[in-house]
């Protein structure tokens, strides 16, 4: 049977990294063993969770890439795929459960349980619930029930079950004793399921293989599997994922940066540069691969390169590495992708760029090479889009502050206003024969052209920028620069 896995996020806020780690592990791990990819919603925290956030989550889900084989908006044969809309199935699980006596109604008041607990802190009682309901006679509890009784429902752990061994593929084997597992509760006196039985209802029903998710849920799945035990059903295999950690070697939170998937894309990241890093927080290919197309992890990804050491997030690669993905578009490709950033600047309308697409792709060579993020694009891009520029101070003191910087660009205005063709080969002998003549160094007059140009001395490449920017409006800046 090939491998069912599934992702299954709580709405109860945005996607972030960790939920994009594990969603990314289980959409590979399907994709490479064409096995199946089942998207669940945990809604059960009707609080916390909002439509909103389920929204937000898809979308991430779509902008990185990660398809659903099974799930919301594509259907399946397991459907209903929100966990709010299942009740049906975890009332005829308990159902089940009753018949085969592997699940119990208990009477215990909140106020009675407390007082247990109180005399288990004394260390006078078991930990846990000490069963009390257990030994009912069944007739009487359909009774009590009957009278409308307030009850919860709990699993009869096994006398007999012995230690509860997980054998995680990731961290290999770990032993929970018997004696730290109570009989919890699976159904909640207002009919509600916890989060172990809903879960397992759900794993055993959809078929789920192997259980992928952050090890946050170690604890839970001795709980687990003792309900799918109970249910009958084969326990699937689990491989629980390691922290990420910020670089002080603290989780990874909001204090370190953007940790959720949509603020990595309103700061410029592209996704793929995101799936590339976050498939390789705990996974490698072979050890020193860093760049790993969405091909080639859906091809190679494997749950036996996962490592269990905490993975650090460390924002510097990311954003290195995006850069790597922007040089790697087409100029086509990064024009598309360059155009709403500059539409939010104000700076251009998509009609304008899709009235003269090449004009657009043309501009690409000027930030291609710098760009770490579609964020850098506007501002580098601005001077083109404007009537003229504003001179930042620091930069017209350091290169238009002496006489001789002034001079040099007066006679370079007139060199170039002379020109009759106007291209970046023209533009740079011009200026490099001009400044010879005039005995200064070549870098003093570009960097006097380049600020009175773009108005700063950090630009793009000087000699596409004026070819870009066209013969009148440079010379004109340049003058314009000698009387500001
Ligand atoms: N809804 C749970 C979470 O978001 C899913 C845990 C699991 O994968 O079983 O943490």
């Amino acid at each position: 049977m090939s491998p069912r896995v599934r992702f299954a996020p709580s709405p109860t806020g945005a996607l972030h990294i960790g939920g994009a780690r594990t969603a990314i592990y289980n959409w590979a791990f399907a994709r490479a063993t064409e096995g199946t990819f089942v998207l669940r919603i945990d809604d059960t925290d009707a609080e916390r969770s909002t439509p909103e956030n389920t929204a937000q989550i898809l979308r991430s889900m779509r902008w990185l890439g990660i398809d659903w084989d099974e799930g919301p908006e594509v259907g399946g044969p397991h459907e209903p795929y929100f966990q709010t809309q299942r009740a049906g199935r975890y009332a005829a699980a308990l159902e089940r459960m009753k018949a085969s006596g592997t699940a119990y109604p208990c009477f215990c008041s909140a106020a009675e349980l407390e007082a247990k607990r109180e005399i288990a802190r004394a260390g006078e009682g078991p930990t846990g619930y000490d069963r009390t309901c257990r030994g009912i006679d069944p007739s009487v509890a359909a009774a009590r029930i009957a009278a409308g009784e307030p009850h919860v429902w709990r699993l009869a752990v096994p006398e007999d079950r012995g230690d509860i061994v997980v054998d995680d593929i990731v961290r290999g084997e770990t032993v929970f004793p018997a004696s730290a597992m109570d009989d919890f509760v699976l159904v909640r006196s207002d009919g509600t399921p916890t989060y172990n039985f809903a879960t397992v209802v759900d794993d055993a029903d959809m078929e789920i293989t192997h259980v992928i998710r952050g090890d946050d849920h170690l604890s839970n799945t001795p709980r687990q599997i003792l309900v799918f035990e109970a249910l009958g059903h084969a326990v699937p295999r689990f491989a629980h994922l390691s922290m990420i950690w910020g670089a002080d070697g603290k989780k990874l939170s909001k204090r370190h940066g953007a940790t959720s998937v949509e603020a990595f894309r309103e700061e410029g990241y592209l996704p793929e540069a995101i799936l590339n890093y976050v498939a390789l927080l705990g996974w490698s290919l072979d050890g020193e691969t860093t760049i790993i197309s969405r091909e080639t992890l859906a091809r190679e990804f494997s749950l036996d390169r996962i490592s269990k050491n905490p993975a650090i997030f460390d924002f510097e690669k990311l954003e290195w590495m995006n850069g790597v993905y922007i040089r790697d578009l087409s100029p086509a490709g990064l024009a598309e992708k360059m155009i709403p950033w500059l539409v939010e600047a104000g700076l251009t309308t998509t009609a304008d760029y899709e009235a003269r697409p090449a004009w657009y792709e043309s501009l690409v060579p000027l930030i291609a090479e710098r760009a770490k993020r579609l964020t850098d694009i506007a501002p580098a891009l601005a001077f083109l889009f404007t009537d003229g520029v504003t001179l930042d101070p620091a930069s017209a003191d350091k290169a238009l502050g002496s006489d001789a910087a002034r001079d040099s660009l007066a006679a370079a205005a007139d060199a170039l206003a002379g020109l009759g063709s106007w291209d970046h080969d023209t533009i740079e002998s011009t200026l490099r024969e001009l400044a010879v003549t005039l005995g200064v160094k070549p870098k003093v007059l570009f960097q006097a052209v380049r600020v009175a140009v773009t108005g700063s001395v950090v630009s793009p490449p000087l000699f596409e920028s004026l070819a870009l920017l066209g013969k009148e409006a440079s010379v004109a800046r340049m003058r314009a620069a000698l009387h500001a």
